[in-house]
């Protein structure tokens, strides 16, 4: 490690007092990259012990270049008309996605590659659409603005009266009419998460405005930046509604607030597709016994998808590159590796292996699910999200013996994996239908950006990508040092 100088550190702040351009300051640091941003490897790292030197093969730059990878698949299934797009589950984007998978599994000379189609049911997309604000004899029309994921479509265009409702509590809907109108309201997300104060379980004020009788609902999401997210209305809602970001819904307030008429014109087009499929990809690294471990990865998301689920996918072709160097005699048991099909429409790959359970996973040891593993902890300030430089801590899963509990936080605090400070009562994510049918493990995160635009690369940090992989590894490692039946949760005493 290079330690900056004293004397250059005064250059540096000398440099900005004078307020000259930050390049001079950029040229004389290596700590920030060619954007002024703390670069990468300079973010904590926990050394390794001279015991895990091993996991050093584990690198977080080759891990983010998988990410990268994966992110391309979803830009070159752009669709900038519906803006519905990425690798969408039962389109091309996601067949990509599996196709990278199983030409990874190939090269690391894997047994056993196949492929596990699933017919999904009927399918939504977005059709066209056309949605302007109209006031003071301007129309304005919103980038970030979008059908919500599922939605209605109108009958014809709509022209409807614009209401605000703020965030849309009992207070804020008390002596309002809202009858007929598109109602606008602005959904505050939990902060580090993409649950939104509008939706059921919160607020509910997207049920609220619809039992009031609104003819359209606007969802602004957000308190910063201006997302453009795939959101659900929540089960129930039936009239159209859409998604916007929170500076292209600060125009609609401003407009309302003048106390001008403000109406909406609304026409949208839903596709319903049928016959579409989606599958699962297999690759197995064989080891000395016929017993199994499986890592999961899904394969599909919204937009470029780094975090959601790039960042699984790149821990599990990472884990599968570092047992690969292991000789087969000295992998004690398989490790099958799972790029999982329609994790966004109804996860059935990961259902198939719990409705198979009894054969599927008769041999299975344990059960690793990798998703969102690794995305920078948010800070907002002002009107803008900003990135810090560590991973954020995850909410975590292990169904299994004490001791498998104990190994698998020991393995997260020794590669500096921080953690919510209590186990989640069941496994969210691809693994839920699955997760109690066999030891299991994952972390999960998921922030504001999921679903959203900004699901890039530049918000999943190596450094967290490297101890979520490593930790994975010496978790495998150990866990091939016990066997089956130290692993198994505690038998649930009858009656409870
Ligand atoms: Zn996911």
């Amino acid at each position: 490690m290079t330690r900056v100088p004293n004397v250059l550190k005064l250059v540096v702040a000398a440099t900005l007092i004078a307020g000259i351009a930050s390049e001079e300051v950029r040229a004389q640091t290596s700590r920030l990259d060619a954007s002024g941003n703390v670069r990468e490897d300079s973010y904590i790292r926990i050394p390794l012990s001279v015991a895990d030197q091993k996991y050093a093969a584990i690198d977080g730059g080759r891990m983010k270049d998988l990410v990268r990878e994966v992110t391309q698949i979803s830009l070159a299934n752009r669709n900038d008309e519906t803006r519905y797009w990425g690798r969408i589950a039962g389109t091309r984007g996601e067949e990509m996605a599996r196709e990278w998978v199983e030409a990874k599994f190939r090269e690391l000379g894997m047994v056993d590659i196949h492929t596990q189609e699933f017919d999904l049911p009927t399918q939504w997309f977005p059709g066209s659409f056309d949605i302007t604000v109209e006031a003071g004899g301007k129309s304005y029309s919103f980038e970030s603005l979008v059908p919500a994921l599922r939605s209605n479509a109108t009958e014809g265009t709509l022209d409807l009266e614009a209401v605000w409702v703020g965030t849309g509590s009992t207070a804020d809907f008390h002596g309002r009419d809202v009858r007929g109108k598109a109602v606008f309201i602005h959904s505050i997300p939990a902060p580090g998460s993409m649950g939104h104060s509008a939706g059921a379980g919160w607020e509910g004020a997207i049920r609220r405005a619809q039992d009031e009788g609104a003819a359209a609902i606007f969802v602004i999401y957000g308190i910063s930046d201006n997302f453009t997210i795939w959101q659900g209305l929540g089960g129930g809602i039936t009239v159209p509604g859409a998604f916007m970001g929170y500076a292209d819904g600060d125009v609609v307030k401003e407009l309302i607030g003048k106390g001008q008429a403000v109406r909406v014109k609304m026409r949208v087009d839903i596709e319903r597709r049928d016959g579409l499929k989606s599958a699962s990809i297999f690759g197995t690294l064989p080891g000395a016994t016929d017993e199994d471990i499986f890592v999961l990865a899904h394969l599909d998301g919204y937009f470029q998808a780094a975090l959601d689920n790039a960042s699984g996918i790149s821990v599990m072709i990472s884990l599968a590159e570092y047992f690969s160097e292991i000789p087969q005699a000295e992998r004690r048991r398989n490790l099958i590796f799972v790029g999982t099909a329609g994790h966004h429409v109804g996860s059935p790959g990961s259902r198939w292996m719990h409705d198979n359970r009894e054969t599927a996973l008769a041999n299975a040891a344990l059960m690793i699910n990798a998703e969102h593993v690794s995305v920078r902890q948010t800070v907002y300030w002002g009107p803008e999200m900003r990135m810090t430089d560590i991973p954020s801590p995850r909410r975590w899963w292990v169904n299994g013996s004490d001791l498998l509990t104990d190994l698998v936080l020991d393995a997260y605090r020794t590669f500096g994996v921080a953690v919510w400070d209590h186990i989640e009562d069941r496994a969210a994510g691809e693994m839920g239908s699955v997760a109690r049918d066999l030891p299991s493990i994952q972390i999960i995160r998921s922030p504001e950006i999921k679903h959203t635009d900004q699901d890039i690369p530049e918000w999943i940090p190596e450094a967290g990508l490297e101890a979520v992989a490593r930790a994975y590894a010496k978790i495998i490692d150990e866990v091939n040092t016990l066997d089956r039946s130290a692993l198994q949760p505690k038998q649930r005493i009858s009656g409870r």
